[in-house]
């Protein structure tokens, strides 16, 4: 059987790795695994792109969701939150404001909420296209027909983000109620792909009933998938679901995660997640210096902040975008990377 960090130099020249060597990895590193993949991560990073962090404004437009996702603090049977959702002279104001603090990408993410018809939301993007031509346009709304992504990308958004959230159908399943098909969802990433989306999936780690060999069909499915940003943080319990009682994700496992796509990806656009900044308060340090090479501040409405937790004790919920972006940039100047507010797109 080879040593971990033999998997680890295999991955760095053949990038990839069997699904029995994915759980071995995942199943049995120590810290001088975590330690060694970070380095060389790290080194990876910076040789790409420098010492510097992309800076991408999330704008949490809307809190209806009629999905019911059994982790999620937004899914449909939460009766407790009260919901909201922006008009769209409220998602263009927070666009400007992000716009003014230098950002050059916006990400419109939301609950999948019926109101927001493929027409209502095509226009509301071309309307952004038109006001900031020279900005990326993200879209993270969950699944959809591929009718309404192409008139989405026509109307001139660039990038999708739509975790896969587990590469495992049974454990998929189990994280869902059957109206949610593992399918469909792994159907939506292809056709994003298709239509010429920059592509993002992803997934939680240390999720309810995840074991390692779930983990690796992740690995498996990212290496084939070929993504141009994978978005990942460690599951955090929110207190009004059905999986409230189950612990967090492992830091450490999620770090060593981000670092071992990096070495898989090299040029992938990987962002330091607020689900890492929330278990521990330096995470999304930690997270660039394993790797990462994005970081995503809030830019929604400070009154309606607390209303869009995924899960509990979520960072950042009391910064209004300005203080929330200096914050960010500190930390990041902190450990000598730099801030950059470019689109920042994907190089394959
Ligand atoms: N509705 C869109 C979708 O389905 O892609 C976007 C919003 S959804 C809330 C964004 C992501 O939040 C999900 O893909 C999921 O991985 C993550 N998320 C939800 N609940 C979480 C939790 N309890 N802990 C960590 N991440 C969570």
């Amino acid at each position: 059987m080879a040593t971990n960090m033999a998997l680890i130099n295999q991955l760095m020249d053949q990038h990839s790795l069997t699904h029995d060597q994915w759980t071995q990895l995942l199943a049995t590193y120590t810290p001088e695994d975590q330690q060694a993949a970070a380095d060389i991560a790290r080194d990876l990073t910076i040789q790409h792109f420098g010492k510097q962090i992309f800076f991408r404004g999330i704008v949490e437009f809307t809190n209806y969701c009629r999905n019911d996702c059994f982790y999620c603090g937004i899914r449909h049977g939460n009766r407790q939150v009260e919901r909201y959702r922006l008009t769209k002279d409220e998602i263009l104001a927070c666009c400007e404001d992000g716009y003014q603090n230098g950002f050059r990408t916006f990400v419109l993410q939301g609950g999948e909420d019926p109101y927001f018809t493929e027409d209502i939301f095509a226009d509301i993007i071309a309307t952004i296209r038109k006001r900031y031509p020279d900005c990326a346009i993200t879209l993270s709304i969950g699944e959809g027909t591929t009718a309404a992504y192409q008139k989405y990308y026509d109307a001139g958004a660039d990038r999708f983000l739509l975790r896969h959230e587990s590469a495992t159908p049974a454990l998929y399943q189990r994280w869902h109620p059957a109206y949610q098909h593992f399918e469909h969802r792994m159907a939506c990433l292809e056709n994003l792909k298709a239509i010429g989306f920059q592509t993002g999936c992803g997934f939680m780690v240390g999720g309810p009933y995840q074991t390692a060999a779930n983990l690796a069909d992740d690995m498996v499915y990212i290496t084939k998938f070929k993504p141009a940003m994978i978005g990942i943080g460690p599951y955090v319990p929110h207190s009004q679901t059905p999986f409230r009682d189950f612990p967090a994700g492992n830091e450490d496992l999620t770090l060593f995660i981000l670092s071992l796509c990096r070495i898989l990806f090299p040029k992938v656009l990987l962002p330091a997640t607020t689900a890492l900044g929330t278990v521990q308060g330096d995470g999304r340090q930690l997270g660039v210096l394993a790797g990462c090479n994005v970081v995503m501040p809030n830019l929604s409405p400070l009154r309606f902040r607390k209303q869009y937790l995924l899960y509990d004790n979520k960072a950042g919920i009391n910064d209004d975008a300005a203080t929330g972006i200096q914050k960010l940039s500190d930390q990041m100047t902190a450990i000598g990377y730099t801030v950059v507010k470019s689109r920042g797109d994907y190089r394959p």
